[in-house]
C-alpha cells in the first residue's frame, strides 16, 4: 500500500507536499520521495530514501532549497510488488521523446508480469522490479505523433487492475484513476493551483479547499491556463465500482472523508453492529491501538459496558504489519503494545479490526492475561480475511492468511482467546452502506475478484 500527493501551480509547491506526506504516513513507511519542478524548465528535483518522512525530508527541504519549483509530488511507500530496495522507491522519472515524464502510483497492476516480459523482448531495461515502472515504458513506446496527455491514456488503457496515478509530462499535471476505483485519490483547489492525495485529510491539512473524489475512471490534466476532466466514458472505460473496503476496515485514517463517509463514523457503526451480532457479557472493552479505537467504541456504545484504554501503545514505532519480515513483525508488537494492570481480575473483551497472520491477537492475548485479566474475549470488525490482495494491500501469499484454512474455532485455539467472533459480511455491508453490496472489492473476505 502506497500513498501519494501532489501539488500544480503553487509557489514552493513541494513544502506543501512534504507536510501533505507526513498525513499520508500510515499508507507506508518503508520509503518515500519528492519530485518538484519549476514550470518552463526542464529540470526534475528528486529527493528520496528509506524510513519515514519526517527522517528523510528535514529542513533543507522543508525551506524549498533542494526541491524548487512550482509542482511537486511525492509518494510514501510499502512496498506489495516488486519488493524493497532504493531504486524502487518513487516517483519514478525518466525522459522520453516528448521531454520529462514522471509518476507516483498507489495500487497493484495485475497484468504487470506480462507487459514487463513482453517489453524486454522488446529490448526495454527496466531500472527498478515495480509495476509502476511498465508505465513509463509503455508511454515510450506510444505513437509519438499524438500528444503526450493522449499517449499517456493510452497507456492507462492498457494496464489493468489497481492504479491511482499522479504524473508530470513535461509542465502538466496528469492525475488518474482506474474504473474500477480500487484505491481511493481526491482532488482540490490550493490557492492559485490545485491538490490531490490518496485522502482528503491530506489535503485539508495543507489547507485545499473544494475537495471531491477523483472518480473511477476520470483523468485530469492540468495545465498552464486550465483545468480539463475527461471522463471514463469518453476514453472507453466501462466503469464498475470497485472500491477497497478494506481501506473503511483499516487502512484509511479515520478523518478522511471517503465516498461521503466518514472512515471514523463507518469504524464506529461496524463497532455497533458488531456488538449487536456478538456482544459478550464483561467487565470492560478494551481496544487494540489505534485501528481498533472507533471500532471498540462503537461497540462499547451499543453495550453500555464501560470502555477502557487498557493497552497504551507506543507511537514511536511504526504499525507493526507494515515490516516486511515475519522476524522483526513478532518482535514489534511487544514495542509498539504494553497492556495495563487495571485489566487484573476482569473479563475483557479486546476489539480489533482485522485478522491478518495472527501475530497481534497471539502476543496481545498473552499480554493481556500476563497483565491478570481472567477472561480475555476478541472481537474482529471484519469477515476472516480468507484471500490476497492484488490490488494493492499486503496480503499477498493465502497461505500467510490464517483464515484461509483454519476455522473460527481453529483460530480461536491458536491465538489463544476465550471466545472469538468475527462480523459478517451482510454485517460490514450494513455498516459501511447500509446495506447494499455493490461498489466494493471485498474479495479478501469473499474471495470474488473481479
Ligand atoms: P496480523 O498480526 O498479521 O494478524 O495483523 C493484524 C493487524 O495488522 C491488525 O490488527 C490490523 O490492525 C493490521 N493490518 C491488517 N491488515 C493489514 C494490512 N493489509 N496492512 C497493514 N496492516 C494490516
Amino acid at each position: 500500500m502506497c500513498g501519494i500527493i501532489g501539488v500544480y501551480d503553487v509557489p514552493e509547491a513541494s513544502k506543501y507536499v512534504t507536510l501533505g506526506m507526513h498525513t499520508l504516513q500510515h499508507r507506508g513507511q518503508e520509503g518515500a520521495g519528492i519530485l518538484s519542478k519549476c514550470s518552463h524548465s526542464d529540470s526534475i528535483h528528486s529527493h528520496k530514501g528509506y524510513g519515514s518522512v519526517a527522517s528523510i525530508f528535514g529542513n533543507e527541504q522543508i525551506m524549498n532549497q533542494s526541491l524548487p519549483g512550482e509542482m511537486s509530488i511525492g509518494h510514501v511507500r510499502y512496498s506489495t510488488t516488486g519488493g524493497t530496495g532504493e531504486k524502487n522507491i518513487q516517483p519514478l522519472f525518466c525522459d522520453l521523446d516528448f521531454g520529462q515524464f514522471a509518476v507516483a502510483h498507489n495500487g497493484n497492476l495485475t497484468n504487470a508480469k506480462e507487459i514487463r516480459q513482453n517489453l524486454i523482448e522488446m529490448g526495454s531495461i527496466f531500472q527498478t522490479t515495480t509495476d509502476t515502472e511498465n508505465i513509463s515504458h509503455i508511454i515510450a513506446h506510444t505513437e509519438k505523433s499524438k500528444t503526450p496527455v493522449n499517449r499517456l491514456i493510452e497507456t492507462l488503457k492498457k494496464i489493468k487492475g489497481a492504479f491511482s496515478i499522479i504524473s508530470f509530462v513535461n509542465n502538466s499535471m496528469i492525475i488518474a484513476r482506474d474504473p474500477n476505483g480500487f484505491r481511493p485519490l481526491c482532488f482540490g483547489k490550493f490557492n492559485n493551483g490545485y491538490a490531490v492525495a490518496s485522502e482528503p485529510c491530506a489535503l485539508e491539512m495543507i489547507g485545499s479547499t473544494d475537495i471531491r473524489d477523483v472518480e473511477p475512471g476520470e483523468v485530469i490534466v492540468l495545465n498552464d491556463s486550465e483545468i480539463l476532466s475527461i471522463s471514463a466514458d469518453e476514453i472507453g472505460w466501462k466503469t464498475k465500482h470497485k472500491f477497497c473496503i478494506f481501506e473503511y476496515i483499516y487502512f484509511s485514517r479515520p478523518d478522511s472523508v471517503i465516498n461521503n463517509k466518514l472512515v471514523y463514523q463507518v469504524r464506529k457503526n461496524i463497532g455497533q453492529q458488531l456488538a449487536i451480532e456478538s456482544a459478550i457479557d464483561c467487565d470492560m472493552i478494551v481496544p487494540v491501538p489505534d485501528s481498533g479505537v472507533p471500532v471498540a467504541l462503537g461497540y462499547a456504545q451499543h453495550t453500555a459496558i464501560p470502555f477502557e484504554m487498557g493497552i497504551t501503545r507506543s507511537h514511536y514505532k511504526g504499525r507493526t504489519f507494515i515490516q516486511p519480515e515475519q522476524k522483526i513483525r513478532n518482535l514489534g508488537v511487544k514495542l509498539k503494545h504494553s497492556p495495563m494492570s487495571l485489566m487484573k481480575n476482569k473479563s475483557v473483551t479486546l476489539v480489533d479490526d482485522s485478522i491478518v497472520r495472527g501475530t497481534t491477537s497471539k502476543k496481545i492475548i498473552q499480554m493481556v492475561r500476563d497483565a491478570g485479566a481472567k477472561e480475555v474475549h476478541l472481537r474482529i470488525g471484519s469477515p476472516p480475511t480468507v484471500g490476497p490482495c492484488y490490488y494493492g494491500i499486503d496480503t499477498p501469499h493465502r497461505k500467510e492468511l490464517l483464515a484461509s484454512d483454519h476455522s473460527v474455532e481453529e483460530i480461536r485455539k491458536y491465538i489463544g482467546a476465550d471466545t472469538l467472533d468475527y462480523l459478517s459480511i451482510d454485517g460490514l455491508y450494513k455498516s459501511v452502506e447500509n446495506g447494499k453490496c455493490s461498489g466494493y472489492c471485498d474479495a479478501c473476505f469473499t474471495l470474488d475478484y473481479i
